[in-house]
């Protein structure tokens, strides 16, 4: 008998030359067709991992008699677009969505008649089961968490919480060998599993709401699928467990990495998703990726500093107090950290969200901070309607908030997120005034625009580092004109935009390549392109600070020539203060002792980037985690 046409679509961005290898269609496509029964009776014919136009898609496929979709924020409106003209086409194809913007029940199916079988949460067993049941081994509704249509009847099937976890790798099963010998051009990022769940449920996330326990895959697999990698010579790696370090087998694993680094020379970076409640297993596995220049930064994540907004998503931190230890022992050992947090989250409010930020500079985390908008998504808790009528969650549709993917062409069906800009403790307008202030932070402080004042007026002279970028957010606001105040004043433009319906949280701008840049680093980017003017003019808002002249003009000479700008080269300059040891000594968490004494400072740039699209890529896109934007390591101090 012929065998059947089965067709798996999971299309994503290009980002410059990179693409992600479709890890979700590829591990159940090696759990299907390693069943006898399916491998006898379907062939999988293709696996599309790339936003093909409609046309070139269906020109592809021949005779289908299932097409899977894998679906997520990032190719929804694709996957219905090319979805439906299948069905158009061929109309006794069976169109199958799967994925984690599949929400529950069939209101999928009541919206979009093209679509017949909805999977809920994990698909290798139900995607399996439903290829079995037409060949007459099962029935649909037998088949745990499935939405489907029957008679002209929708129904959704009992729930299944899955335990196991002896599922077939795609990479071993060769899922994915072709692309490397079709797409010579392209370079892959490898991702992969190490354990499969989450013992959290923070209300944000759709990953907590699959209710399963943590699944270990077999050590000797994870072992084999990194061979397979480096074999492909892939550079990047990534782990999508949802909380790494977090099982003791977790620091072996980066002692194969590294192994595979020093014989090899991959992978050259590795990142994932840290453990919440940060352990000495996580400082051991960010020392030994840091001492091995793999280190993409360790995460201390917090979401938010709000009691409430942490008791409202189900979010339990770990104490400042834990906190600042943490950051002193990793900046001790200048291992990069950074920690994120979510704007939006219901129960916080502007006053909340600045005094938490506050927090956080003063615990010492003076490296990185990344600030999220929170994205409402369907298959989380936030997305149930009884949760979005008790918090007042109001949403607003965005071009997809998708940093550094590639500018949409003109034929691209776009993408939206949808994110949270009122809830009952927050309006529209304290949304735009909490996002000014997170940008603010982000750019002139952790991509270390003004991070030495700041720094300094907090030490010295009791200036709260909020209150300092809150007059500075003013000072632009009165100041137009000036290099901030235009790239501030923009960004204020388009938050309003973003209310009124009409915006994005992304620009693009050909100087620095064909890449969406988030308004932080797009900022960082626009000040730097004017270095000299910014630094000129930043000095009229510095002098309200009160400072001794001298200590201001050696301190803004340190600061302008501490930033990497493209074709700089070797920098010699005095100071008449001993800056350079004074926050060296801070960044470590101690007291720094300002001492008058002339300094040479010679500032030696290794790696001269040349041109800005060049520097936008690797200096702040690559480099941001690592502090690429500034010189650390290539200072040396006369006295
Ligand atoms: S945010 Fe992280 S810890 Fe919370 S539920 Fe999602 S994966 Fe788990």
């Amino acid at each position: 008998m012929e065998k059947k046409n089965i067709y798996m679509v999971q299309p994503n961005y290009l980002y410059g030359k990179s693409a992600h290898l479709p890890y979700a269609a590829g591990t159940i496509a090696a759990f299907a067709w390693n069943n006898e029964n399916v491998k006898a009776n379907y062939d999988l014919i293709s696996i599309q991992f790339l936003r093909e136009s409609i046309e070139k898609a269906v020109r592809q496929t021949e005779n289908p008699f299932l097409i899977g979709f894998s679906t997520y924020i990032w190719n929804f409106e694709y996957n219905k677009a090319l979805a439906k003209r299948f069905k158009e086409l061929y109309p006794n194809c069976v169109i199958l969505f799967g994925g984690h913007h599949v929400g529950p029940g069939t209101e999928l199916l009541e919206t979009y008649d093209f679509i017949d079988i909805l999977i809920h949460g994990e698909g290798e067993e139900p995607f399996t089961q439903v290829l079995l049941s037409y060949l007459g081994m099962l029935k649909l509704e037998s088949i745990p968490n499935l939405s489907f249509r029957k008679n002209g009847n929708l129904y959704t099937s009992a729930f299944k919480a899955y335990t196991c976890c002896d599922y077939k790798s795609p990479y071993l099963e060769g899922c994915f060998d072709k692309f490397f010998i079709e797409y010579p051009e392209l370079d892959f990022m490898f991702l992969f599993e190490t354990n499969r769940g989450c013992a959290y449920n923070c209300s944000y996330c759709d990953w907590g709401n699959l209710k399963t326990k943590i699944r270990q895959f077999p050590m000797e697999r994870i072992r084999k699928e990194l061979e397979w990698a480096v074999k492909n010579k892939i550079e990047f790696f990534g782990c999508a467990d949802a909380n790494f370090g977090i099982l003791s087998r977790d620091e072996d694993i980066i002692d194969c990495l590294i192994e595979f680094k020093n014989k090899t020379g991959y992978p050259q970076k590795f990142q994932t998703s840290y453990a919440k409640n940060n352990s000495d297993r996580i400082f051991n596995i960010g020392k030994k990726l840091d001492e091995n220049d793999m280190n993409k930064g360790v995460t201390l994540a917090f979401q938010t500093m709000s009691p409430i907004a942490a008791e409202n998503v189900g979010r339990s931190n770990i104490s400042i107090t834990h906190y600042t230890q943490l950051m002193k022992m990793y900046n001790a050992a200048r291992i990069p950290t950074y920690t994120e947090l979510i704007l939006g989250l219901p129960g916080e409010t502007y006053k909340s969200f600045a005094s938490g930020i506050n927090q956080l500079i003063k615990a010492g985390q003076h490296h990185s901070i990344y600030i999220h908008n929170c994205e409402w998504l369907p298959c989380s808790t936030m997305g149930s309607k009884e949760y979005v009528d008790k918090y007042k969650i109001g949403t607003t549709f965005i071009p997809l908030n998708q940093p550094h993917m590639e500018s949409p062409k003109g034929d691209e069906i776009p993408e939206y997120s949808q994110i949270v800009t009122e809830t009952y403790s927050m309006d529209n307008n304290m949304w735009i005034n909490m996002n000014m202030l997170s940008y603010a932070v982000q750019c002139f402080h952790h991509m270390n625009l003004l991070q030495f004042f700041a720094i300094y007026l907090f030490s010295e002279k009791n200036v709260e580092y909020i209150d300092f970028y809150e007059r500075l957010l003013d000072y632009m606001a009165q100041n137009p004109v000036t290099v901030g105040g235009q790239v501030f004043g923009k960004i204020l433009r388009m938050l309003q935009d973003v209310v009124s319906g009409k915006g994005s949280l992304v620009c693009y701008d050909k100087r620095f390549g064909d890449v969406a840049w988030p308004f932080e680093e797009y900022a960082f980017l626009d000040i730097v392109y004017w270095h000299d003017k910014f630094y000129d003019e930043i000095k009229d808002f510095l002098i309200s600070f009160d400072f001794r002249a001298d200590i201001l003009n050696d301190l803004l000479l340190y600061q302008r020539n501490m930033i990497k700008i493209p074709n700089k080269c070797d920098t010699v300059f005095e100071t008449a203060y001993n800056f350079h040891e004074y926050f060296a000594v801070l960044f470590e968490g101690n007291k720094g002792i300002l001492v008058k004494q002339k300094n040479i400072v010679t500032v030696k740039d290794y790696n001269i980037i040349k041109t800005w699209e060049d520097y936008a890529r690797f200096v702040v896109w690559y480099g941001r985690k690592e502090s690429k934007n500034i010189y650390t390591d290539s200072v040396t101090v006369k006295e």
